[in-house]
């Protein structure tokens, strides 16, 4: 498991919401706790590591000591917002990439927890943000798509630069093409959605 980097097609992917928590599930959730911390993130949704899910994880002390502050979410919905904020964000896709967002300052989450019980969050701050960005991801959408025109513009030679990137990856054979990430995320989906 790893986390690819934008423009990875696996991040415009839209994911499917699961059925059941098994120890399959539960070894995932380990390994993307496991590399969040190592790259001292304080979320990361399941389409990051090119799984196909409705899953995300965050600890916003990113500190896998505080294990208070870990959580897992199974298919989150975000069913009430309130309030607007504008913050700085980065992303574990963008390396060393941050721009300021606007998100809705506070707001009520359901998910399914590790646990397979239904919980309710209400959440503000840092949480409140994390959560937003992350289901976001699960539906391929990212930080980026949320800047105000000049904040894009202001970044645009840092995006051209993983763009770079990954098209050099792909001619070394790192990456797969287009079709073969899809047909392997649509594999991965059927075996849990
Ligand atoms: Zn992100």
């Amino acid at each position: 498991m790893r986390i690819v980097k934008y423009p990875h097609p696996a991040l415009r992917h839209i994911s499917k919401p699961l059925l059941r928590v098994d120890s399959g599930l539960k070894a995932m959730v380990r390994q993307m706790l496991d590399l969040m911390y190592a790259q001292e993130g304080v979320g990361l949704a399941a389409n990051q590591v090119e799984l196909p899910y409705r899953l995300i994880v965050m600890n916003t002390k990113s500190d896998s000591a505080a294990k208070e502050e870990e959580h897992v979410f199974i298919n989150p919905e975000i069913t009430r917002r309130k309030g607007l904020e504008e913050k700085e964000e980065g992303c574990l896709s963008f390396p060393e990439i941050n721009g300021p967002v606007k998100r809705s300052q506070k707001i009520t989450v359901n998910a399914y927890n590790l646990a397979g019980q239904e919980i309710t969050w209400e959440l503000d701050g840092i949480c409140a943000r994390v959560v937003q960005h992350e289901c976001d991801h699960l539906d391929g959408i990212l930080f980026i798509d949320r800047l105000s025109p000049a904040n894009l513009l202001a970044i645009k030679q840092d995006l051209l630069d993983l763009e770079a990137e990954f098209a050099g990856d792909r001619r070394l054979g790192l990456i797969p093409e287009d079709q073969l990430i899809t047909a392997r995320l649509n594999q991965l989906e059927l075996a849990r959605t």
